[in-house]
């Protein structure tokens, strides 16, 4: 998505050839005309699919799956709660995830009454970097018994490998931008 690319160029910021800073758009401060151009992007790379709702991961995937909502013919968007709780609740899906940006372990869960059996259910997140908050989304989504219908991104970087280990799980990557690498703090795009 070109117009991405370019604000993402305009305004990215890369931190130690590694995380890629964008708090100006997307992760603090959010520009809700670029989001809507996101959605629209979505929508037409999952045409034809049946969509019945979206699931992301709080907090940065709430707005960006509302956006996309709203070009699914505005279908409910559920997202996954953080949490460090151990309680054992019968009535949530639960899957534990690792994030590289903080170097910790945390567990997502989600009501059982959000996502139901034979649903298609589409994922939704703003980066997809090691793949392990996408996977533990599919977790939940295998768990509840319904169906994955693929994931979108809005960036991606490839050279963390998510996309491989999605891949081989049988699901349908799209990223709207995809970064092939950082030299010396440069962005370079597939
Ligand atoms: P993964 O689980 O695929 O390793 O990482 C995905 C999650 O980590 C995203 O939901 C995002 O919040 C965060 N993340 C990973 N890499 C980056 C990055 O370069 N920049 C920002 N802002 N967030 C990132």
């Amino acid at each position: 998505m070109e117009l991405l690319k370019k604000r993402i160029l305009k305004d990215g910021i890369v931190i130690n050839n590694s995380i890629l800073k964008v708090d100006n758009f997307l992760n603090h401060q959010i520009d809700t005309k670029l989001f809507n151009e996101i959605g629209k992007e979505f929508k037409r790379l999952f045409e034809g699919q049946t969509i019945d709702k979206i699931l992301t991961i709080e907090s940065s995937g709430i707005a960006v799956a509302s956006f996309a909502s709203i070009h699914f013919n505005y279908v409910p968007v559920v997202f996954a709660k953080k949490t460090n709780s151990s309680i054992i609740d019968e009535n949530v899906y639960t899957s534990k995830v690792h994030s590289f940006t903080k170097n910790t372990d945390y567990i997502i869960r989600v009501s059982k009454k959000y996502i139901k059996d034979g649903e298609n259910v589409l994922i939704i997140d703003d980066f997809l970097a090691n793949g392990c908050a996408a996977l533990g989304l599919i977790e939940i989504i295998e768990q509840s018994g319904a169906n994955v219908a693929g994931i979108g991104v809005v960036i991606e970087k490839i050279f963390q490998g998510g996309r491989e280990k999605i891949e081989k799980r049988g699901y349908k990557v799209n990223a709207l931008a995809s970064i092939e690498n950082f030299d010396d703090n440069k962005i370079i795009f597939k």
